[in-house]
């Protein structure tokens, strides 16, 4: 069966052509399961309203980004019931898995699980393989956008060897919308999508703040799928991801020593705020985290561990990238460096950080020195 979506004013049209007689009845209308958002226009036609609201899942299903359209494709999977799906996406442009084509896209069912697909029919889009920017943002922004972008993806691929890095795209869009909320949001599968929501006004530093949700973005192309399993996955993942995002920026020349400082500074100041009593591992299994902690905090547990190790930066991030693709073996040092959350951890400085109160404190006056983490 083919599955072909496109854009029709404000929303996804599906067309489902079935491939074999056995599915010229006609499909049933719950083919979508009771998914709000979809509506049955005739046997084998339905619409998606695009909206960046009100979701259903863990992803955004459908919704306009600049000039174009961001589906999560698992979201349209109509099943297996008659065969073999394949996708048709129909668009202008099209951004998928680190290419753009043009005019039609086909993509195998099996290809698209956590998977994203963006297309435009803007005549003059501004995208490349790389990249899609929305025309609203300020000239000037994406002129930087586009110094920036590839040097913290070249630097990924060439220098740490990532290359999941390779078939990822970026779009960046502004977005306005009926939600109350402001700020930004985003997804890092075969597509980064960065948006900020209802800007008012818009931030003066975009263009910093865009490439820096780049460069976290892209570093968790290089962890490994188990680690989200571990007990302290959030602060793992993501504070790995703010440790490998500030190293790259500043190795690569985006950001200088005293920027640097100010980013690590601010996140102690961040954690401290969450760390008067309960242990992180309390707070992830009472759910009492608040959202940004498991990076401000997660952070500081990098920066701490990196202090200590005594090691020159670029020999440490090369363990920390070992140790990201899920090898517990990845330095005889493990039970100092303790970087993947180890229970058997024997780091005081570490052990103290997460179990809260006044554990954290000491740590805390201990991490504030002066070794940077790009030091060069
Ligand atoms: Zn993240």
């Amino acid at each position: 069966m083919v599955v072909r979506l496109s854009e029709v004013s404000d929303d996804v049209k599906i067309v489902l052509i079935p491939g074999n007689e056995a599915c010229t009845a006609g499909l049933p209308a719950d083919v979508y399961g009771d998914s709000p958002g979809f509506r049955k226009e005739s046997d084998r036609v339905f619409l998606r309203r695009l909206n960046s609201e009100k979701e259903l899942g863990k992803y955004l299903v459908a919704a306009r980004q600049g000039g174009g359209i961001y589906l999560h494709l698992p979201y349209f999977h109509p099943g297996d019931s008659c065969g073999d799906v394949t996708f048709e996406i129909e668009g202008k442009r099209i951004l998928w898995d680190g290419k753009s084509y043009s005019g039609k896209l086909r993509i195998d069912g099996r290809d698209v699980f956590y998977k994203s697909v963006f297309f435009t029919n803007e005549s003059d889009p501004d995208m490349s393989d790389a990249a899609y920017f929305d025309r609203a943002i300020p000239g000037p922004a994406v002129r930087r956008l586009k110094h920036a972008f590839p040097v913290i993806s070249d630097y990924y691929r060439k220098d740490l060897g990532v290359e999941a890095v390779q078939s990822t795209s970026a779009v960046v869009a502004l977005t306005h919308n009926q939600g109350k909320y402001f700020g930004y949001g985003g997804d890092a599968l075969n597509l980064i999508r960065i948006t900020y929501d209802n800007p008012n006004p818009l931030p003066e530093d975009i263009a910093d703040v865009f490439s820096r949700t780049y460069a976290h973005e892209l570093a968790h192309k290089a962890q490994h799928p188990s680690l989200f399993e571990n007990p302290y996955g959030r602060y793992l993942t993501e504070g790995s991801a703010e440790f490998l995002k500030l190293f790259v920026l500043r190795e690569s020349g985006l950001i200088d020593a005293h920027q640097e400082d100010g980013l690590v500074r601010n996140a102690l100041q961040e954690c401290a705020q969450h760390n008067s009593e309960t242990s992180w591992l309390q707070k992830l299994s009472g759910h009492t985290t608040f959202y940004r902690e498991p990076y401000d905090c997660g952070l500081v547990y990098y920066i701490a561990s990196y202090r200590y190790s005594g090691l020159e930066a670029k020999a440490f991030v090369q363990l920390l990238l070992k140790a990201l693709s899920a090898d517990i073996d990845y330095s005889s040092d493990r039970r100092r460096l303790c970087l993947l959350y180890e229970s058997d951890c024997q780091n005081v400085m570490i052990t103290d950080l997460v179990s809260g109160g006044p554990g954290f404190e000491r740590a805390r006056a201990g991490i504030e020195s002066k070794k940077k983490v790009g030091a060069r």
